[in-house]
């Protein structure tokens, strides 16, 4: 499985894209959120906007959905099919929303959110399979009423999605993966819907170097700076268009 982060930026974050991750594997992919910094992050990456097939959506910040008009305009109008977008059952309507006064009318009609997605509702926990990979969601601990969901691939990675620490789950997923993604808003102060480099190091040694940080502020868009925190750290930071190769 290949790993490419398309974007590993915050809400704030103007020198970088905002996060979202593509995995790639066998003759198929994922890719998790779609902000719309992601046009620019797959052109550079050189994988066609068309060739989105598999989206997940962890929560409806707009840091983290922003590409998703986009994506289904892109996909009606220049590609071939609809996307998958893989979601929580409770973030349809909400999504539709968002989307609908951009996308409901249109030169040939109205449209629902049907007409440019193939819409893979989840249940809380739920798990869907892609190219021989079980993807597990799980909900994360962001802002509290608000539905937000995390993903796990045994054995490749544990992704956090936009989440404080969950400490339990973070170390008993991570005797079955081999990287944990986990957001850190490297920040001095406390936030209270996000994890803090404090945080992640009071997890133990073994855990902290299969984890590596993403959804941090600008300042780190330096490749300088990552590079000395990471020589610094036993866990490390990882840049945009940055990828990672995990075996089978
Ligand atoms: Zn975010
Ligand atoms: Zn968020």
């Amino acid at each position: 499985m290949k790993i490419t982060f398309l974007g590993t930026g915050d809400m704030f974050s103007v020198e970088q894209h905002h996060n979202s991750m593509l995995a790639e594997f066998g003759d198929t992919h994922l890719v998790i959120d779609f902000p719309e910094s992601n046009a620019k992050a797959l052109k550079e990456y050189g994988f066609p906007m068309t060739d989105i097939h598999n989206v997940f959506i962890t929560h409806l910040h707009e840091d983290h959905i922003n590409g998703v008009q986009m994506l289904g305009y892109y996909a009606q109008i220049v590609g071939d099919r609809k996307p998958q977008l893989f979601i929580h059952e409770e973030l349809v309507d909400p999504l539709w929303n968002i989307l609908s006064p951009g996308m409901r009318y249109t030169t040939d009609g109205e449209r629902t959110m049907s007409d440019y997605y193939d819409i893979v509702p989840l249940p809380d926990g739920g798990t869907f399979e892609l190219g021989g990979v079980t993807f597990e969601t799980f909900r994360t601990q962001h802002v509290p009423g608000m539905v937000s969901n995390g993903l796990l691939a045994k054995p490749y990675f544990y992704y956090s999605a936009d989440s404080t620490l969950d400490q339990e789950r973070v170390q008993q997923a991570a005797a079955d993966v081999q990287l944990i993604f986990h957001e850190c808003h490297m920040h001095d102060l406390v936030i209270k819907s996000h994890t803090s480099l404090q945080d992640l190091q009071q997890l133990p040694a073994e855990v902290r170097q299969k984890t590596v940080l993403m959804h941090y502020h600008d300042e780190y868009a330096d490749a300088d700076k990552r590079a000395q925190f990471n020589r610094e750290h036993d866990l490390r930071m990882v840049g945009t268009l940055e990828s990672f190769e995990l075996a089978v």
